[in-house]
């Protein structure tokens, strides 16, 4: 069968009786799944030579002009704007496991491309899809377990933390500074945000500013936000300070929505002016009622109201975003009110210092706020390029100390828990009944793909590589670890080279999830 057969089916000899549109499109069989597999196949390429410390970076350019450096899988497949159903579904693997646990996106679809490989391998040798897609199934259970079996035993302390915070980072454009440089207040950030319920992972803030060098990057205790006071006249620091969050204008009234007025008389119109600038004097006196010292409106604040309030001494923000009002009021533990005449002491909230300071942009740093803990990475990099990067980085760096944190779970990274897997799959398969022994040797084939990879982008044959770290691992744990310039077999978790046991389970269960529903494919129809 092949093509597009339009959707005709005849009865007997009855008319032909149409079920689609004439322009409707129908792939079915081995043509769908072949086409499918490819497309998948194609996508999973396009990320791998990124893949560990030597992976290469991608330059991506949109149809304005606009320029991405990067080595994120994730960010990869989302600036390639991809249209193939097929491939949109691997596009999806990667953002499911950004989503989930943040770092591993690259391993996830490489391992998904491959597990797809893999069927077509078992199709050509007329295995049939169901059989597969339970082998596959069952595959995936046993290689959880085997996961389990790889988390390396002991605390996660800070030293732990840091390694796994290193590992992640390692190949990212680090805009020359090192990933250890970076660690220690990624580190310090995931503590700070710490409680008995785990890591409040939405209390780190991450903010870039390019114009200096990523080693200028720091740790704030509390939040940075693009805003800009109201009046530019005001001192740049304010220390102890009372803050107010305002969800409301602080304006003139909306003549249309609210009183409407018919002037007549030079004095009526004098009436209606006074009317109005008594209702801005009220708005005003409405905050110094209050010990409000910084104020953040989410909407218009009008002049005349900004310069009452400066007159005394109260710094006014306005136009400010509605995610960084909600983060000033959750560290400072201010209430976020929706009418200036119900703000009351109350509702204020506590920072040890409100500061402005320009760079690029124009930036409010509020620090040592009186309510939870909120931190923010305050990222630098010398160009926009870089600081982006690096902003990527940083991310995949808080994600994975996050998840080990959270978990309390390690593995050995550099291909060693693939290895691993792969190896109790393999004897696992001899007591799997039938073809499906098959799917599930091939299922620990693909997990291969992942040291050879590694190999593949030091430079190295990965066959042989993939000979000696397979040996090397019947005597013990052992990757293919980078140290420097050297790439060698040893002990990653001896190396300080390990991953999130959670990143390494969801790669595994989103890249089954892909393979084995696109698998199931076998008849695709799109409407024109
Ligand atoms: P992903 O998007 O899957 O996280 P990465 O490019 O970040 O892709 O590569 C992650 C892989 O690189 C993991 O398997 C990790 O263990 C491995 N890795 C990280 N640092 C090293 C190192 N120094 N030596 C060998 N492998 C490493
Ligand atoms: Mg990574």
């Amino acid at each position: 069968m092949s093509g597009s057969q339009g959707a005709q089916r005849r009865r007997g000899g009855a008319q032909p009786l149409f079920i689609m549109s004439e322009d409707a499109e129908r792939t079915s069989g081995e043509d769908a799944q072949s086409a499918n597999i490819e497309a998948g196949k194609a996508v999973a390429e396009s990320v791998r030579t990124t893949l560990g410390p030597r992976g290469m970076d991608k330059m991506l350019v949109s149809d304005s002009g606009d320029v991405v450096i990067t080595n994120d899988g994730a960010t990869i497949l989302e600036e390639m704007d991809i249209d193939h159903p097929a491939a949109e579904m691997l596009v999806e693997v990667a953002e499911s496991q950004a989503e989930d646990v943040g770092d591993g996106t690259t391993t996830a679809v490489t391992l998904a491309g491959e597990l797809l490989s893999e069927f077509e391998r078992l199709l050509e040798d007329d295995i049939h899809p169901t059989t597969v897609v339970q082998g596959y199934k069952a595959a995936e259970r046993a290689a959880l377990e085997a996961v389990d079996e790889a988390v390396v035993e002991g605390e996660i302390d800070d030293e732990t933390l840091t390694e796994i915070v290193t590992t992640s980072m390692t190949g990212k454009g680090t805009g020359g500074v090192t990933p250890e440089t970076l660690a220690g207040d990624i580190v310090t950030a995931v503590r700070r945000v710490e409680t008995d319920a785990g890591v409040d992972r939405n209390a780190i803030s991450i903010t870039t500013q390019p114009g200096s060098s990523a080693g200028d990057t720091e740790l704030i205790e509390g939040i940075v936000a693009e805003e800009s006071p109201v009046r530019e006249d005001l001192a740049a620091t304010h220390e102890d300070v009372q803050v107010g969050v305002l969800d409301a204008d602080l304006d003139q009234r909306d003549l249309e929505a609210d009183a409407e007025w018919q002037v007549s008389s030079r004095d009526q119109l004098d009436q209606a002016l006074a009317a109005e600038e008594q209702h801005l004097q009220e708005y005003a006196e409405a905050v110094l009622e209050t010990d409000t010292d910084v104020l953040f409106v989410t909407g218009d604040v009008n002049d005349q109201v900004a310069g009452t309030l400066a007159r005394e001494g109260v710094v006014v923000f306005d136009s400010v975003d509605s995610d960084t009002a909600a983060s000033v009021a959750k560290a400072t533990g201010a209430g976020q009110i929706g009418d200036v005449e119900d703000l009351e002491d109350d509702d204020l909230g506590f920072a040890e210092s409100v500061r402005l300071e320009t760079f690029d942009d124009d930036l409010v740093f509020v620090e040592g706020g009186g309510d939870t803990e909120t931190v923010t990475l305050f990222v630098r990099g010398g160009t926009g390029h870089v600081t982006d990067e690096l902003e990527r980085a940083v991310r995949d760096g808080v994600d994975a100390a996050t998840q080990a944190a959270d978990t309390g779970e390690v593995v050995p990274g550099a291909g060693a828990t693939e290895l691993a897997v792969a190896a109790a799959l393999r004897e696992e398969a001899a007591s799997v009944e039938g073809r499906e022994q098959l799917a599930v040797e091939a299922f620990a084939d693909a997990l291969d793909v992942i040291p050879r990879t590694l190999a593949q982008n030091a430079g190295q044959d990965p066959i042989d590589a993939l000979v000696d770290l397979r040996a090397a691992n019947e005597e013990g744990r052992a990757g293919l670890v980078q140290t420097g310039e050297d790439t060698d077999i040893v002990d990653p978790v001896a190396e300080g080279v390990v991953d999130p046991a959670s990143v390494k389970r969801e790669a595994i269960s989103s890249a089954t999830e892909a393979a084995t529903m696109l698998a199931r494919i076998d008849d695709v129809i799109s409407a024109e």
